[in-house]
């Protein structure tokens, strides 16, 4: 059996990444989420083990020294990592597996899984992006200025990826997203 398709997804947050994640899975069955392990406190409607696993940071920095994340990072003072063993058993299974990650863990997944697709997810506009962080109304208002100026950062590297996707609307953005993935793969 063929090996599936690994798909890297970042995006500012706040940009709608998780809904269109949710969407392409809705309309691709052998498309499955890598559930990271984050630091970060669970917002509300937040479900360990399944959006994360929410773990303290003695235990973030053991899994570090025992290698079991293929890529980590610093997000605005939290830590987020890959678990490498169940991204690896899906792909064996020849399911494709997408990593919503931020930009710095993008960039190592292309070192190290370079037959990687990697998809960037852009907000319409800054102001757009204000406006939903601010209406998601999960973050302090400090937390959401350090994650704009995280987002500027983010959207200047943009151009590295293999393709971007304006967000400008949900069903059209999964529907571009759905075609790139069918043509990476020879569909
Ligand atoms: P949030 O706290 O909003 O869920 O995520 C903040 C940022 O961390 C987002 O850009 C998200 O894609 C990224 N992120 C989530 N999981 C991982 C991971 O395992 N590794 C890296 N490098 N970034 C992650």
């Amino acid at each position: 059996m063929s090996k599936g398709k690994l798909i890297v997804i970042s995006a500012p947050s706040g940009c709608g990444k998780s809904t269109v994640v949710h969407a392409l899975m809705d309309i691709r069955p052998n498309l499955k989420f890598s559930i990271s392990a984050t630091t970060r406190a669970p917002r509300i409607g937040e479900v360990d083990g399944k959006d994360y696993f929410f773990v303290s940071r003695e235990k973030f920095m053991e899994m570090v020294e025992r290698d079991e994340f293929l890529e980590h990072a610093i997000y605005v003072d939290n830590c987020y990592g890959t678990p490498r063993k169940a991204l690896d058993e899906m792909l064996d299974k020849g399911l494709d597996v997408i990593l919503d990650i931020d930009v710095q863990g993008a960039f190592q997944i292309r070192e190290k899984r370079p037959d990687a697709l990697m998809v960037f997810l852009m907000p319409p506009s800054f102001d757009d992006l204000e406006k939903r962080l601010i209406l998601r109304g999960k973050d302090s208002l400090e937390v959401i200025k350090n994650r704009l100026i995280a987002a500027q950062e983010e959207c200047r590297v943009a151009d590295k990826f293999d393709y971007v996707i304006v967000n400008d609307d949900v069903d059209r953005a999964v529907r571009e997203f759905s075609s790139i993935i069918d043509k990476e793969k020879n569909i």
